[in-house]
């Protein structure tokens, strides 16, 4: 049996080498378009840095190896331009000279990818994108050879962020323009304050609320008006699935535009699969068809797609978007929905933020982080975790994302078993605290206040109460607090006036403790989810 494969890298390969595994015999073509295969797209960025100094390390095999390990005929700088169903068999164009053949197929896999979107404006020829190694060395050729003195970033995405960070890290001045009121879409506001404060730390000017409108010769226009000098545009502002040769087969496109497969990675074609960033996703939170252009998930697609052709069962199940990236000294992750997406479908959550250190506060190197969990309020269902800090933030997100995936609830997380010595974590992990935090939401029937809801409760004539030490208060508190230190919260129950309480400490552990106290002596008392840090980082 012949399987035509389209595309070279993450899904595609993926696909190549696991059905060589399965079947030593099987005749496997891979075509693709572009001059390498297989390399490490998720390392670009790094590469224009200078991080990864070696060019080669990008490239992870080449046809010639492809064929001596797995005995695969891959063809390079050569084009599928379109795909005959009836006949079962692609047309194929050599860019090097153009000549032109068909090749026939039993199964055929496209795993196209996704191309960055690039906006019909006046002059965006000069503006740049970094997807192949190809870009990669545009990029680094013009660095070096027209020494560009500024630099704009338009998006300020994972790889718009990511690229800005390597710029700056080659020396150049970085202005990052965005769209949205803030950087990374999927943190909510309150977890991204941290983010622009660390691009501002290191040199790079963030621009939010503004677009670009054109490309000038050493500058770029906004829509607000304002130009900003760049010698170099690069542009970041999302990738669209490259779906050209399946529209024009007639394959069905789902709703978001990307290519439909079922759960077996199965087309609208029993004989053609497609996997990776040009397919849609089922998400796992709402079974809805989604949109998430990842390497995980190509990996996972391809291999899955060969097992179906070499008739082995299996399924993906629904995706959680799972991601991480790294933003100079700080790391962010995230999966699942985020505050923003959940209250805009309407759905109930609760949300819990927490400040922990990446490791006992008694083992030197400890790092702050912030973390924060959605969970449904009646069944405690995870919908979504987000986590910004230093160490640590990687293997919290992970854990997270398997809990989701296992169908945990939030309170469930207080009895995870989790590796702990002081130097990786706490007898109480990170992990562990939230879900204590949720199970008193639980059994205390304890609700807390977020910080976009303090507002509305003072309004409504309640006292708020920083239960921090006095020091802590007079280093910065929320405007119109009074100061009742907890460890003096006894001595004091009759200064407290006979309105709603609101309570605040620094991250919300005293403010728990506190708030437990008076409500158990009969105050009206409530807790402001992730005390002064949350409230500071959301105003
Ligand atoms: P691709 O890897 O894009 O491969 C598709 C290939 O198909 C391309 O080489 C293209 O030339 C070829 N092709 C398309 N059409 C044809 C045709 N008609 N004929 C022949 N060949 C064709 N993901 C993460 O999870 N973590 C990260 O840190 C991360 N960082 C990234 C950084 C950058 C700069 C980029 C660009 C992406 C990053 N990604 C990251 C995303 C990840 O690389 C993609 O999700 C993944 O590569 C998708 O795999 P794919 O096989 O669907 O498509």
């Amino acid at each position: 049996m012949k399987t035509v494969i389209v595309g070279a890298v993450a899904g595609g390969m993926s696909a190549a080498t696991r059905l060589r595994r399965l079947d030593p015999e099987a005749d496997i073509v891979v075509f693709e378009r572009g001059e390498h295969v297989s390399y490490a797209n998720c390392g670009l960025p790094y590469h224009v840095g200078g991080v990864i100094a070696d060019r080669e390390a990008l490239l992870l095999n080449t046809p010639d190896s492809l064929r001596a390990r797995f005995d695969l005929d891959v063809r390079v700088r050569t084009e599928v331009a379109a795909i005959d169903r009836d006949r079962q068999a692609v047309q194929v164009r050599e860019i090097d000279g153009g000549r032109r053949y068909e090749e026939h197929y039993d199964r055929l896999v496209l795993s196209p990818g996704a191309a960055p979107f690039v906006p019909d404006l006046p002059g965006i020829e000069r503006a740049m994108t970094l997807r192949s190694v190809t870009d990669a060395d545009r990029l680094t050729t013009l660095i070096a050879e027209q020494r560009p003195r500024t630099a704009v970033v338009v998006g300020g995405g994972f790889i718009g962020l990511e690229t800005a960070e390597n710029l700056r890290r080659r020396g150049l001045p970085v202005d990052l323009v965005e769209l949205d009121r803030q950087v990374l879409a999927p943190l909510d506001p309150e977890m991204v304050t941290a983010v622009h404060a660390e691009l501002r730390r290191h040199g790079v000017r963030v621009h939010c609320g503004t677009a670009l409108t054109k490309v000038l010769p050493a500058a770029v226009e906004l829509t607000d008006g304002r130009h900003l000098d760049a010698d170099l545009v690069l542009l970041a502002i999302g990738v669209r699935p490259e779906t050209g040769l399946a529209r024009a087969a007639g394959l069905a496109i789902g709703p978001r535009g990307g290519i439909a497969v079922d759960d077996a990675m199965r087309t609208s074609d029993p004989h053609i699969f497609a996997v990776g960033d040009a397919v849609e996703k089922i998400d796992r939170i709402d079974g809805e068809t989604t949109l998430i252009p990842l390497a995980n998930i190509a990996n996972r697609q391809g291999r899955l797609a060969a097992d179906t052709i070499a008739g082995r069962p299996g399924r993906l199940q629904g995706r959680l978007g799972t991601a991480i990236v790294q933003i100079f000294d700080l790391t962010v992750a995230v999966t699942g929905w985020n505050e923003k997406r959940l209250r805009a479908a309407g759905r109930p959550y609760h949300a819990i933020h927490t400040h922990p250190a990446s490791h006992a506060g008694y083992y030197p190197g400890a790092q702050p982080m912030s973390l924060k969990l959605l969970f449904d309020p009646h069944d405690g269902r995870i919908l979504g975790a987000q986590a910004v800090g230093g160490d640590g933030v990687d293997k919290r997100i992970d854990v997270l994302a398997t809990a989701i995936r296992a169908g945990l609830t939030a309170a469930d997380l207080a009895d995870l078993e989790l590796a702990y010595a002081p130097a990786f974590g706490s007898a109480k992990d990170p992990v562990n605290m939230l879900g204590y935090i949720a199970d008193n939401l639980r059994t205390d029937g304890q609700h807390s206040l977020q910080w976009h809801e303090l507002d509305d409760a003072l309004a409504d004539g309640a006292t708020l109460v920083d239960v921090r030490t006095a020091a802590e208060h007079s280093a910065g508190h929320i405007p119109g607090s009074i100061n009742l230190p907890l460890d003096e919260l006894r001595d004091h129950l009759d200064d407290l006036p006979d309105s709603d309480l609101i309570v605040y400490c620094q991250v919300g552990q005293r403010g728990h403790t506190a708030t437990a106290l008076l409500t158990g002596l009969g105050h009206r008392a409530i807790n402001l989810d992730g005390g002064y840090r949350t409230w500071q980082a959301g105003n």
